[in-house]
């Protein structure tokens, strides 16, 4: 098991696949993009899926979710799948992607035992599409959330980010939206975790700024639905079925029943997104380690977990590895 000092245990386990992207959504990267990480340094496919065996069958680990990056770019993915599916027991496997290539790839990444699909979509507009990930392909972003659907990857969720000025305004239109076409949308609060560091506490869009503009125009109960370590809060639309989530990992933390623990494109271990260490796993294993050793590592990197991410604390010093190379 991956348990911490707080009796907290890991079973959701974050694969980045690259942290190479085809977006460059502002506030995860420089629109020059990143120094990406060298291909010799980078986990081959036969590595990961050795890591995640050992993390599904050593560690209790049950859930499995692609991303990076942008994992719809790795080559291996759909055998990347296919082997975690072949797992015993079987892990339930989840994508984050920002959508692009899914039309193509969804029906095979069903078929490799794919089960759940998040595609992040933070605009309808055109215009502000171009501006939030400085590239033309919001009509490739919708083709690939129709084919989720149409594969069966449901619900398919959707995650979106206001951003002030931006794209804010836009909340009510993205839930209609969703509604209307069944997507589970969730609404993000925007992390300290861009490469620029250009996060500002006090320009964020909070959880209660989001419920106010959306009480504008629909009324929203809380889901009784049981959240678990799930960090959405959940709210039925205008008395359901369908809901809307407000994920606000920065004004109402969840730390204390977080779940998760993180695998790095290139083979390092984070217990948490905010996490100032990693634990090298890519080294230990090309140096030959066991599995044993593999398990004893993998364990000493998650005892150690913080109790929380700290963004209110004044010592609070932002992770050196953006997002994009974490694995959001
Ligand atoms: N490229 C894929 C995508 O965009 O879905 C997967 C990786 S991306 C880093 C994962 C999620 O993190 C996306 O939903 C994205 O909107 C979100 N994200 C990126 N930077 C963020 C930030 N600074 N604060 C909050 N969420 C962020
Ligand atoms: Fe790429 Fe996802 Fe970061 Fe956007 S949020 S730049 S799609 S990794």
């Amino acid at each position: 098991m991956l348990r911490d000092r707080f009796g907290r245990q890991a079973t959701d386990l974050r694969v980045s696949l690259t942290d190479r992207c085809n977006l460059r959504c502002q506030y995860c990267m420089p629109a020059e993009g990143l120094a990406w990480l060298p291909a010799d340094e980078t986990l081959s496919d036969v590595e990961i899926i050795r890591l995640i065996r050992v993390a599904v069958t050593r560690l209790g680990v049950e859930d499995v979710r692609f991303t990076g990056g942008e994992p719809m770019i790795r080559p291996g993915l759909v055998d990347i799948v296919a082997s975690t599916a072949a797992l015993q027991p079987r892990p339930r496997i989840a994508i984050t992607t920002n959508g692009l290539g899914l039309e193509k790839k969804a029906a095979a990444l069903r078929d490799a035992g794919l089960d759940r699909v998040n595609v992040s979509l933070d605009t309808l507009r055109h215009d502000r599409f171009v501006e939030i990930t400085r590239r033309d392909r919001l009509d490739d972003v919708l083709a690939g959330l129709r084919a989720a659907a149409d594969a069966g990857l449901t619900p398919v969720k959707v995650n979106a980010v206001l951003l002030r000025d931006i794209n804010d305004d836009e909340a009510p239109d993205l839930v209609a939206w969703a509604v209307e076409h069944g997507y589970e949308l969730r609404f993000i609060e925007q992390m300290p975790l861009d490469a620029q560091h250009s996060w500002r506490r006090d320009t964020m869009i909070t959880a209660d700024e989001i419920f106010e503009r959306l009480a504008a125009r629909f009324v929203l109960t809380p889901s009784e639905e049981q959240r678990g370590s799930a960090p959405a809060e959940k709210f039925l639309v205008d008395g359901g079925p369908a809901t809307v989530g407000v994920i606000a990992s920065v004004t109402r933390p969840f730390c204390g029943d977080c779940d998760r623990v993180r695998l790095t494109a290139d083979g390092q271990i984070r217990n948490c997104l905010f996490a100032r260490e990693e634990s090298d796993l890519r080294t230990a294993m090309r140096d030959g380690a066991s599995d044993d050793e593999l398990v004893r590592r993998w364990q000493a990197a998650v005892e150690t977990k913080r109790a929380g991410h700290g963004i209110d604390d004044p010592s609070f010093l932002q992770p050196t590895r953006p997002m994009s190379a974490i694995g959001g």
